[in-house]
């Protein structure tokens, strides 16, 4: 029990230090999607020339079972498929990546992520609608070109793929994560030492994923907002101190939303700084808050190094996903 505990410590230590200083690590959230249609190859090598430490990949799985880099199940928000497939969606009016074939998938073109509601885009400053050619990667082609750029530049940039939905993929027949572990087995990624963290926001999966697959690899449990209305899962029980407890014995970090570390600030214009990180670190879990971006800030920052001066310095956050990593790699730098 007391050499267990030696070697949770120990690796927590690792997990901390592997980074410059001990300086937090930069996430390129979807790649560095400020500049670039989310999750294209485009988006990825550019958060790599920007310095990010590790490069995010949400994965669902096609109808013929290859994981794909998109974030949501659906791919109606992020590509042109009503205009290449406008037979192929369901009775609820979405088009779903599991009903297409990878070579249907690699027909679409991505895009900025728009409202579907309104029609508009998301972040009307990001990359201009229409412009250029990007396309669905697999996750095996994504962990080539980030493995491929670490050999032609020496670099040690890690991947941070999340298991998307996993309880839905089940629902359509198909079980992805042993999928996922598969080709990230067969890309060398097997043991706690390699340069990838593995996340879920499904604490089932990923306690399974741990104890059941026998994972070795360094897992996140994601953490969402009971707002969000997403059936299943009490975040706001995860993260109290019996859940983080909880949480640790499958978990390497927890991944939280900002606002459930940093909730505004008082009438000393303090931030107000919840007890999640202590509560993480004294359970040996690093923290890997989401998502840091210059066109959507929390509304008691002036600017993105303001919201990075509170988390880094103040809350001591240990790492964090951004859809800007030039900005958090430089604010860094400089601090
Ligand atoms: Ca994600």
């Amino acid at each position: 029990m007391q050499r267990c505990a030696m070697i949770c410590v120990l690796l927590a230590f690792w997990n901390t230090t592997m980074t410059d200083a001990g300086s937090p690590i930069v996430i390129a959230h979807r790649g560095a999607s400020g500049y670039l249609p989310e999750h294209s190859l485009e988006a990825k090598a550019l958060a790599y020339g920007q310095g990010a430490n590790f490069i995010e990949q949400d994965v669902v799985l096609s109808k013929d079972g290859i994981p794909v880099v998109l974030h949501d199940i659906h791919v109606d928000t992020v590509t042109d498929v009503a205009a290449v497939f406008p037979q192929r969606k369901r009775e609820d009016g979405r088009y779903y990546a599991i009903d297409f074939t990878l070579a249907e998938l690699k027909q679409l073109h991505l895009n900025e992520r728009i409202n579907l509601k309104t029609g508009k885009r998301v972040f009307p400053d990001r990359f201009p609608a229409g412009q250029s050619s990007f396309r669905i990667p697999t996750l095996a082609e994504e962990i080539e070109l980030i493995q491929g750029l670490n050999a032609s530049t020496g670099g040690t940039v890690g991947i941070y793929p999340e298991i998307k939905q996993p309880a839905w993929h089940k629902q359509q027949g198909q079980d992805i994560t042993p999928i996922v572990l598969q080709v990230l087995k067969t890309h060398g990624y097997t043991d706690a030492n390699d340069a990838i963290y593995l996340q879920c926001f499904d604490p089932t999966e990923t306690r399974r994923i741990r104890e059941e697959l026998g994972c070795q690899l360094k897992l996140v449990q994601l953490i969402g907002s009971n707002s969000w209305n997403e059936a299943g899962v009490d975040y706001d029980a995860m993260r109290t101190a019996e859940g983080i407890k909880a949480i640790a014995q499958y978990a390497d970090a927890i991944g939280p939303w900002m606002p459930h570390i940093v909730t505004g600030r008082d009438s000393d214009g303090k931030p107000v700084i919840t007890d999640l990180v202590k509560r993480a670190h004294d359970e040996g879990l690093v923290v890997h808050p989401y998502t840091f971006r210059k066109d959507e800030l929390p509304k008691y920052t002036k600017s993105f190094d303001d919201a990075m001066m509170i988390f880094c310095e103040d809350a001591k956050i240990d790492g964090l996903f951004t859809d800007f990593p030039d900005l958090a790699v430089k604010f860094l730098q400089q601090n």
